[in-house]
């Protein structure tokens, strides 16, 4: 079986299977072998890795990662792509095609079930539509991962890697960050993917931390406090705190909390590091 990863060899295999792009799924598929290589080189993938990937099109990264890797799950939703990736993938022994949406699944159990409970490495040139809900999920349910490189939206790369005080800077900055050290590794005009995409994309590395740069006693609350700052950006911080309705304290005790990091209680949210939304929940959890 050819590579995927040009123009010709795709458009052969689109129309040899008369595939209809379903603009539902977010499907761009990758034409660009030199991107291909950025991300597989970015996922530092080795003969005992297990890789999951999400959304495998047809097959176009995931004959590269079979290669490279000790197994790789791939899980597609779209019903149509399913014959194409048993056509596309029959060479490789070590691949597992999964039927199913990402978002339904249960992801920790996979692991559990396919790798011993042992860390894996997630890649995907991920459909725009899941991105956040995907990431949120693969760290808050504490799925054993050491890395996930991925192709998301250029603002979106932007955002997961700003820092206090940029105009990107915000709750899945920070929640990212609590939870992993991003890298960009690309930028990738439109033109790699077919059809276009109307945005520019980024590969963009998250490489997991054993344990999180910051001591947190709830984490639950840390993130309910960084949502409500961010909530009401244009607001001071301890109005965007004191109305949210996860957080009952009065307004006073917030601005006195607030004002024992050291800081003013006219402060907004988005000049606090992430160090200072730890500090700030720790003090709050304390209160309550
Ligand atoms: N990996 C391929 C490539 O790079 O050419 C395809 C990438 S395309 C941007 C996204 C893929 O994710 C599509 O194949 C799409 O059908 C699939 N997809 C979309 N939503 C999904 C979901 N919820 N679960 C699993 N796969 C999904």
């Amino acid at each position: 079986m050819a590579y995927l990863g040009n123009p010709k060899e795709t458009i052969a295999i689109l129309q040899k299977y008369n595939f209809n792009f379903q603009k539902k799924f977010g499907q761009n598929f990758l034409i660009d072998t030199h991107v291909l290589d950025k991300i597989i080189d970015n996922a530092h993938i080795t003969g005992d890795d297990f890789v999951l990937e999400i959304g495998p099109g047809i097959g176009t990264m995931t004959q590269y990662l079979c290669e490279r890797a000790r197994k790789v799950a791939a899980v597609e939703i779209d019903k149509n792509l399913i014959p194409i990736l048993e056509h596309t993938l029959s060479e490789y022994n070590n691949i597992e095609i999964i039927h199913n949406d990402i978002l339904k699944m249960d992801i920790a159990a996979l692991v559990r079930e396919k790798n011993g409970g042992m860390p894996i490495k997630v890649a995907a040139n991920l459909p725009y539509y899941i991105t956040t809900p995907i990431i949120m999920e693969l760290f808050e349910s504490h799925v054993p991962i050491d890395s996930i490189t991925i192709m998301v939206q250029k603002e979106v790369a932007d955002r997961m890697q700003a820092l206090p005080g940029s105009k990107d800077y915000g709750a899945l900055s920070l929640a990212v960050q609590y939870y992993a050290k991003p890298e960009i590794v690309a930028n990738v005009p439109p033109n790699c993917f077919m059809p276009r995409p109307k945005v520019g994309s980024a590969v963009i590395r998250l490489c997991r931390y054993e344990n999180p740069p910051v001591y947190v006693e709830d984490e639950k609350l840390m993130f309910q406090v960084i949502r409500a700052s961010f909530n009401q950006r244009r607001k001071t911080l301890a109005n965007g705190l004191s109305n949210s309705g996860d957080i009952h304290l009065d307004k006073e005790l917030i601005q006195e909390c607030i004002q024992s990091l050291g800081v003013s209680a006219a402060v907004r949210g988005e000049t606090l590091t992430l160090q200072q939304f730890a500090t700030l929940s720790n003090i709050i959890k304390s209160k309550i």
